[in-house]
Formats: structure tokens, C-alpha cells, sequence
């Protein structure tokens, strides 16, 4: 996950997400990646398997978005294996894209007075799921969710910017 992105928007995430579908559906997904996420060779000889439907959360604005996007898998020609080629929107095992992350997770590290409960809200108003269509989605996104984001990828930040919770 790269911090390079960190001050995208909803609606920019959003758009480098969609550009990287439309990518994979017109041979893009025929670009090598970089290297093999198991034995990390980067002989860059990899044969692509398939694509595979994935769905990632983006925070935009008061809404938690749910947008699909497909990424592509690939054979690794010197230990066989079969890996994802994550873009760098995407983490392994996580729902909420990588730069949702990292802005709130960034909010929620550089100011000192700044409580879990109220990163994870815009303009003091809940971030709530928005569903498709007319139905109502009650969930919301959680204090506890920032937290766990925070433990887990606490390395991607400047120690001095390390804070207790
Ligand atoms: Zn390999």
C-alpha cells in the first residue's frame, strides 16, 4: 500500500479504480506484474489465469460506496504458483480500498486532539453505507474500524507521528 495517494478524494479513488477496470477488460491485464508475491522473484515471465470480481469500499464524502472491480491473476513461471496482482488501491483481506485507508487513517494520526469516533465521521455527521437504489442500508462506518486500521498499519507512518489511543 503506497502513501503516495493518500489525499485522494472519494470521488478520485473512484475514478482510478473504474480507469483500472476498463484497463483489465481491454488487455490491460496482459501487463506483467512486478514480481511474485510468493517466492517474490521478479523475473517479470508470468502467464495470466483470469480476472476475478472484487469489491472494494471507498469513503466518499458521508458515504461508505461499494464499488466493483475485477483484478487479474497470474502464474508465476519460476514456483508455479498462482497470485493476485494487487493495483495499489487494493490490500490483501481488506474491503475499504487502500487510499480510504490511508486518509483516514492520516486524519486520525496528525492531530493530536482528534478522537477514533470523530475521524470516522464527515461534518460530525456519521459515514453511513450507500446502498443501490432506494433501500436503506443502516450500517456505518466504525470507531473500531479506524482503530484496527490504525494497529495494523501503524508502520506506514512517521514514527514522530505516532500517537497513543
Ligand atoms: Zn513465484
Amino acid at each position: 500500500m503506497s502513501n503516495r495517494k493518500s489525499q485522494d478524494t472519494g470521488s478520485e479513488i473512484i475514478d482510478r479504480i473504474d480507469s483500472h477496470t476498463r484497463t483489465v477488460f481491454t488487455g490491460g491485464a496482459t501487463r506483467q506484474p512486478v514480481r511474485c508475491s510468493h517466492c517474490r522473484t521478479r523475473s517479470r515471465r508470468y502467464r495470466f489465469c483470469e480476472r476475478r470480481q472484487r469489491a472494494l469500499l471507498v469513503v466518499d464524502k458521508c458515504w461508505v460506496r461499494q464499488v466493483t472491480t475485477f483484478l487479474a491473476h497470474w502464474q508465476c513461471m519460476k514456483c508455479s504458483r498462482i497470485f493476485t496482482d494487487y493495483p495499489d488501491f487494493a490490500v490483501p483481506y481488506r474491503r475499504y480500498a487502500g487510499p480510504t485507508i490511508l486518509r483516514l487513517c492520516q486524519r486520525y494520526m496528525t492531530d493530536k486532539d482528534m478522537s477514533y469516533t470523530e475521524a470516522v465521521k464527515y461534518n460530525h455527521m456519521a459515514i453511513a453505507y450507500k446502498g443501490n437504489g432506494s433501500e436503506i442500508d443502516e450500517r456505518q462506518l466504525s470507531a473500531g474500524t479506524l482503530r484496527n486500521w490504525v494497529e495494523n498499519f501503524s508502520d506506514l507512518f512517521p514514527r514522530s507521528r505516532r500517537r497513543r489511543s
